[in-house]
């Protein structure tokens, strides 16, 4: 019996790009634990759509929030208990419409927590609408006709907004992607992969990625200017042009965790304090 891997039946579509993100998890998390981080001090995160099943075929403690509100979840999670690893899967339409305040908050605050988008562009649970990341000529049951409507760059709202890791991965060039995976759970901040995960059944796009995707790496991951030209090179059409995955970004920065220890340290016991402050009232 597979050790990480529960037997709840998998019910993803034959080719779906999940598949890879499931065994490429189970390859970071078995080498983690070799390298001294155990099992059970993972936390796995899941959103709403086709990729929060995942959390379901791991042994691995986990929490499944409202939909778009799975980074809220991992940031409390962390608070309580920061010696935990916690990683969210969530969806395009998912974290990039429905939850986006709290991605951008999250990284804001540099959050010590890891963020894995399973980027199909599209809303496959809900049999293929549009989102944020579809390309305009998109049709799906929304949009019959065609999205008049051009994607937004995720990855660039991350930059801006303070995220300290910031990659794309496509999981077919799995030990690439795998390498991604674990730097971004190891990284000590905010973490995101922009995951190119193909639905073959509402946006097949494994023909434009095969072909057009390129393996980059930035001469310093610490620039703020080459992440934001690499990270601008594709906007999300389908144009032929190179489609750059790698890591894009990577800086040192106090994380949240640290903010907030820093300060109940300085202010000492909270709970002396809060009993001080009633007898001052009553
Ligand atoms: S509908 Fe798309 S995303 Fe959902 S399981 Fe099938 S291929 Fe994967
Ligand atoms: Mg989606």
């Amino acid at each position: 019996m597979n050790r990480l891997k529960t037997t709840a039946p998998i019910t993803w579509c034959p080719g779906c790009g999940n598949f890879e993100i499931q065994n490429s998890l189970e390859a970071v998390l078995e080498d983690l634990q070799k390298e001294g981080v155990p099992f059970k001090k993972i936390i796995l995160v899941g959103g709403i759509g086709n990729h929060a099943k995942i959390v379901d075929y791991f042994h691995i403690n986990s929490f499944s929030a409202l939909h778009g509100r799975a980074i809220p979840a991992a940031e409390a999670i962390k608070l309580a208990d920061p010696d935990t690893k916690v990683i969210c899967f969530v969806g395009d339409g998912d974290t990039y419409a429905e939850g986006l305040e709290h991605l951008i908050f999250a990284a804001k605050r540099n959050v010590d927590i890891t963020v894995v988008v399973h980027n199909n562009r599209t809303y496959a649970l809900a049999t293929g609408q549009f989102t944020p990341t579809s390309q305009k000529s998109f049709k799906g049951s929304t949009m019959p006709y065609g999205a008049k409507e051009d994607p937004f760059n995720p990855l660039e709202l991350m930059l801006v907004s303070g995220a300290t890791y910031i990659a794309r991965g496509y999981p077919v060039r799995s030990q690439h992607f795998r390498k991604l995976l674990k730097e971004a759970i190891v990284h000590k901040g905010f973490s995101i992969i922009d995951v190119l995960q193909v639905c073959v059944t509402y946006n097949n796009l494994y023909t434009i990625y095969n072909k057009n995707l390129e393996e980059i790496e930035v001469s310093d991951p610490a620039s703020f200017d080459e992440a934001l030209k690499v990270i601008r090179s594709w906007n999300y059409d389908t144009g032929e042009r190179p489609i750059a995955i790698g890591k894009f970004f990577e800086a040192d920065r106090p994380s949240y965790e640290e903010n907030y220890s820093r300060f109940k340290a300085e202010k000492g016991d909270r709970n002396k304090m809060m009993k001080d402050a009633l007898d001052r009232l009553f």
